[in-house]
């Protein structure tokens, strides 16, 4: 029998989807596709991001708890596989995209490899994952130093 493993996962999005509607309908839609992946065990809700770095529009962002018997490099080939599937063109680094989906944490602690790091580089820095993380995670400890997602947005503040 295979071991499953949890998973933080962040979803983004400040584009418009042609069947979804605005970012936020994007984010919602995603979390339901997520699903096939494993079990989603808790979900945040959806916030407002103010748009940053090139990006022009406002994002929206949540985080999903998900149980999966997937390890890292699968999971991330099916989210890469969900982002062009929500019309995400490749290249959009850090710019406009109609879906962002990131492994923050997984309960296997660090992964580094080429095409995948975990914790995702910048997750402490960032509010719009740490703000919903806290609501569904705040005790998760994370590596290298053993810091709670609390306190992680403690220090943010
Ligand atoms: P970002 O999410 O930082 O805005 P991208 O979504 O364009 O940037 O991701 C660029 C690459 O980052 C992906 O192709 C993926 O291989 C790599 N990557 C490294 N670590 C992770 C992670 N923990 N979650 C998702 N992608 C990751
Ligand atoms: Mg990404």
């Amino acid at each position: 029998m295979r071991r499953s493993s949890t998973y933080l996962v962040a979803l983004g999005s400040n584009r418009r989807h042609h069947r979804y509607g605005a970012p936020g309908g994007v984010v919602r839609a995603a979390m339901e596709e997520l699903a096939a992946f494993g079990t989603v065990t808790a979900r945040s809700p959806v916030i407002a991001t103010p748009a940053m770095g090139a990006a022009r529009r406002r994002f929206a962002n949540a985080v999903l708890v998900l149980e999966s018997e997937r390890d890292p490099p699968a999971l991330l080939a099916a989210l890469k596989r969900t982002e062009r599937e929500f019309g995400r063109r490749p290249g959009q680094r850090w710019g406009d995209r109609v879906l962002d989906l990131d492994i923050v944490l997984w309960s296997g602690g660090a992964w580094v490899s080429k095409i995948l790091t975990i914790p995702h580089p910048g997750f402490a820095r960032r509010r719009f994952v740490l703000a919903p993380a806290c609501t569904v995670a705040p005790d998760w400890r994370t590596p290298p130093h053993g810091l709670t997602l609390a306190h992680h947005q403690a220090r943010l503040t």
